[in-house]
């Protein structure tokens, strides 16, 4: 087990600067609250986070990550609140490790293996401080290479498929290759024992010998380098098994057909020194042109940096050789984090605008970067997460831009989900749907069948999608509406000049109208009308007849209508030149043939015909007044209110009913009301066939003895 004086020996070789001493005193701060704790080895709970600190010190953190490191736990399995870590460590330290314990509480099944980049793009969002995925990944290396103290098999499989979706590539994502490695071998081990024992054995048998070989190389090496007043350092080591089985997968290879197992290294001082020694090296072996590969040149997104090159080497096989600075080698264990400044955000933030400003730089003048509209998005996402993201009530992740809304979450699903949006939850509780998502909320939203979207969220919706799903329901709306009023203004427009607008609404002079106006569809011409950009008026005086012809208007008015008028109206009344139009009577005033009538055009497309002294007719507005007129054959009957006046005697009703039915008219209802003073109150309905009928009906029924008066209702 490691002891907290190798981590803070090793922290003070590379980190000159920082005050140590937190290092310690989160040493003693975890020891005291994970006492008695114990880890399924059998150790001590603390030998967890002293590791995690170890590794982190081998990736050249600086003391608040290693710090941290050593907390990392605390909150979530000890007693020791954030308060308590504020107090004593201050905001840093707090704010990582309660970062670490967010991503802890994450857990991810198997049906989301397939979106593992959507996983791993959102850890790297959640962590707000790259530290914490360091930390994360530390945490995950240690728990790793003691797994096999885990009882459950298919528990460590899971463990194992996890780090290896998730956490080996954000860890190459962020140049820390030996990380990577490392998950990827023990992952690898974990769920296919098979084949990681048959690598593991064949890479023995061949020890004895690759080790010497690999010793003639370095020496020869070195000798080449020293004669050309390179100083350097060569290391040799095997590759990891998954990389070699990967290699035989993907090439379909025996593993004897896999040479270069083994990579060198070669680290020296300075850039120029880099690009002599690949020059020896190319001289002394012949190198494989496709597999050069110049990161020095060229920074892979994540800025590592180093010269790679495959040669064939001093007995026929290929050799991987890698070349590179000290301060590069240094820069790849810590991976991306080596261009961090923790010390002061500002710095920071510096460094981060200078890195998207090479970057930029890089995309603009390499002609050679495959794909720069992947690599731009992968390097935003990873150093500039302007994404959130967020799990539907299923569990699938959802990305969305920053500042987006339940509104942009609810049309990201479905359009129709957006459209009959209501509101939402986020984590079980209602917000306002302009409420910004944050990562790792779980959304739901709820609909409703009648609900519409609103132009109101056009303010907060952050997504185009959104937008313009919104927009276009917001103008299929109006159209709508548009088409409506034009057809009214139309109607009433053509009506004024003794047309009918219904029956020339789908005749071809109609289209042809349409076409001259540039619409390619009578409804668009209608709903310009709506809109107000054409007149009902300019519509109609296309088809109003030339002076000349004004004798002949009947017809050809009749010619356009395409019919004769019919025999007789139904209703009884003529609307002025047209025949086939709804007509409803005033309920108000229940006119009969013979009153002096007038009609109004209603919302509802037809006419309502009143009497034309009706209070509520005289209310209309005059722009909507149409003439009308009775029909003289009609033999309908209409409806008409009397009220009759008279004492109460036995046998008056009788006698009114008697009255009314002398005269050939109907009762449709009839109502009295006793009053205290004697008389009686009769409300009657009656059906007449005209005014002259209904008069008839009047003075019989003023004759009757006992009746004081009769009245016609309005
Ligand atoms: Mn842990």
């Amino acid at each position: 087990m490691i002891r907290i004086n190798d981590i803070i020996d090793k922290a003070s070789q590379y980190n000159l600067e920082d005050d140590l001493d937190i290092i310690d005193r989160a040493y003693i701060y975890s020891a005291r609250v994970h006492d008695g704790q114990m880890r399924l080895s059998g150790e001590p709970y603390l030998s967890h986070p002293l590791e995690v600190a170890g590794i982190l010190a081998d990736m050249q953190l600086d003391a608040v990550s290693i710090a941290a490191g050593l907390l990392h736990d605390v909150i979530e399995d000890t007693h020791a609140t954030e308060e308590d870590l504020e107090q004593i460590f201050g905001r840093d330290v707090v704010q990582i490790v309660a970062g670490v314990t967010k991503l802890s509480k994450l857990t991810f099944n198997s049906s989301q293996a397939r979106q593992a980049e959507s996983i791993r793009k959102m850890l790297l969002a959640m962590a707000n401080d790259i530290r914490v995925i360091l930390i994360k990944l530390a945490d995950r290396l240690h728990n790793m290479r003691t797994l096999q103290y885990h009882k459950n098999e298919s528990k460590k499989k899971q463990i194992s498929k996890e780090t290896l979706d998730i956490y080996a590539p954000i860890a190459a994502r962020l140049g820390i290759y030996w990380i990577k490695n490392e998950l990827e071998n023990i992952s690898f081990k974990y769920l296919q024992y098979n084949d990681y024992s048959r690598i593991e054995a064949l890479v023995d048998t061949k020890k004895g010998e690759q080790e010497e070989y690999v010793e003639k190389v370095k020496i020869f090496l070195k000798e080449k380098m020293e004669k050309a007043h390179l100083d350097c350092k060569i290391l040799g080591r095997y590759k990891n098994y998954f990389s070699i089985y990967q290699k035989m997968q993907d090439q379909n290879l025996t593993f004897e057909e896999v040479y270069d197992i083994i990579a060198f290294r070669i680290v020296l001082d300075t850039i120029p020194h880099c690009y002599e020694a690949l020059g020896l090296v190319h001289a002394l072996w012949k190198p494989i042109a496709k597999k050069f590969k110049d990161y020095i040149g060229i920074p892979k997104p994540n800025m590592y940096q180093s010269l790679h090159t495959t040669v064939i080497g001093p007995y026929g096989e290929r050799m991987e050789i890698q070349i590179r600075t000290h301060e590069m080698d240094r820069v790849a264990k810590s991976g991306i984090a080596a261009h961090w400044s923790y010390k002061e955000g500002r710095q920071a933030d510096e460094k981060i605008s200078n890195t998207f400003a090479w970057l930029q730089n890089l995309i603009e003048n390499q002609a050679e970067v495959r794909d720069p509209d992947e690599f731009l998005e992968n390097v935003r996402i990873d150093l500039f997460p302007d994404e959130v993201y967020i799990f539907t009530p299923q569990g699938e992740i959802k990305s969305l831009p920053r500042g987006a809304t339940p509104v942009d979450f609810a049309y990201l699903i479905h359009t129709e989900v957006g459209n009959q949006c209501t509101g939402a939850k986020v984590n079980g509780r209602m917000v306002p749907l302009k409420y910004n998502l944050k990562t790792s909320d779980i959304v739901e939203i709820i609909t409703s069948k009648n609900h519409h979207p609103s132009k109101d969220w056009l303010n907060f919706v952050k997504t185009v999608k959104a937008r313009s799903r919104i927009r276009q329901w917001i103008k299929s709306q109006e159209k709508e509406r548009s088409m409506s009023l034009g057809r009214e203004m139309c109607e009433k427009a053509f009506r004024k000049e003794g047309l009918n607008f219904h029956a020339l609404l789908k005749s071809d002079t109609m289209m042809e109208i349409a076409e001259q106006f540039g619409f390619k569809a009578i409804d668009d011409l209608i709903v310009s009308v709506g809109y107000g950009k054409i007149t009902a008026l300019q519509l109609v005086r296309k088809f109003e007849p030339r002076p000349d012809e004004k004798e002949t208007s009947e017809s050809l008015l009749g010619k356009i209508i395409g019919r004769v008028r019919k025999k007789k109206a139904a209703s009884g009344v003529m609307v002025k030149g047209i025949d086939d139009i709804l007509v409803r009577f005033g309920k108000c005033c229940n006119p009969v043939p013979g009153d002096t009538i007038t009609g109004y055009i209603t919302r509802g497309f037809g006419v309502t015909v009143h009497r034309s002294n009706c209070v509520n007719a005289l209310k209309m507005n005059p722009e909507r007044r149409i003439d009308v007129q009775w029909n003289e054959d009609s033999s309908e009957t209409f409806p008409v209110k009397l009220r009759i006046s008279s004492f109460d005697r036995v046998g008056l009703l009788a006698a009114i009913a008697m009255s009314i039915s002398k005269q050939s008219a109907n009762i449709l209802s009839l109502n009295t009301k006793t009053r205290d003073n004697g008389t009686v109150d009769s409300l009657i309905v009656i059906a007449v066939e005209n005014t002259g009928h209904l008069e008839r009906v009047l003075s019989s029924l003023k004759k009757i003895k006992y009746v004081q008066e009769v009245i016609r209702m309005d």
